[in-house]
């Protein structure tokens, strides 16, 4: 059988799945079934957290990934060179080329389509990698992120100093 997508699955599905077929596969060879039931106390038991030193599942990933990719948005240059936007803009394409989840990196190509990068200043880089991460959070219905707070949740830290 086909291995699924260690970075297109959260880890607590994978677990699960990886359970669910162990349990298929003891039905099959063994004689007791009454033993070996897949139960709802099963899937309902409490979530699995990866080991810090297993590959990267889908969520793992994406948090790293939206770290990197909003931490150097807030470092971009204010004022950019033409070269520079380039060389944001051939980065950006060629994320999106290679992001290893692969419905996530389609996902995000045909937004490109519509939303092109904006590279022309570090707010805007910023504020449309915001847009796009909230296209994400909207579509599996996290919280929409205010992204007059980029700066502060991702250069400056909070104002009360606790980052400090
Ligand atoms: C390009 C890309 C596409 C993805 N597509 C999918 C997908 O199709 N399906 C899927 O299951 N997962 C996808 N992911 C992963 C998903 O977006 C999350 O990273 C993952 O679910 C973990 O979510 P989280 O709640 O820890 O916070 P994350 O969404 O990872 O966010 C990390 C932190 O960023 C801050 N933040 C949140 N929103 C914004 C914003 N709009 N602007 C600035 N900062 C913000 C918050 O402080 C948050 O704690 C994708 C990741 C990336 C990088």
């Amino acid at each position: 059988m086909e291995q699924p997508c260690r970075v297109c699955t959260a880890f607590k599905d994978w677990t699960k799945q990886e359970k669910k077929k162990q349990r298929v596969s003891n039905i099959h060879t063994n004689d007791n079934i009454n033993e070996t039931k897949y139960t709802k106390d099963d899937a309902n038991s409490s979530t699995p957290t990866l080991p810090p030193d297993c590959p990267p599942d889908v969520e793992q990933l994406g948090r790293s990934t939206w770290t990197f990719l909003h931490t150097m948005a807030a470092y971009y240059p204010e004022v950019p060179s033409y070269a520079q936007q380039r060389s944001m803009k051939t980065f950006l394409s060629t994320f999106s080329e290679f992001y290893p989840c692969n419905f996530c990196a389609e996902h995000l190509r045909e937004e490109m389509k519509s939303k092109p990068p904006k590279v022309e200043s570090r707010w805007a880089l910023g504020k449309w990698l915001c847009e796009m991460h909230n296209i994400v959070n909207e579509k599996l219905g996290k919280n929409i992120f205010d992204c007059s707070k980029i700066d502060e949740r991702w250069k400056d830290g909070p104002k009360d100093g606790r980052c400090d």
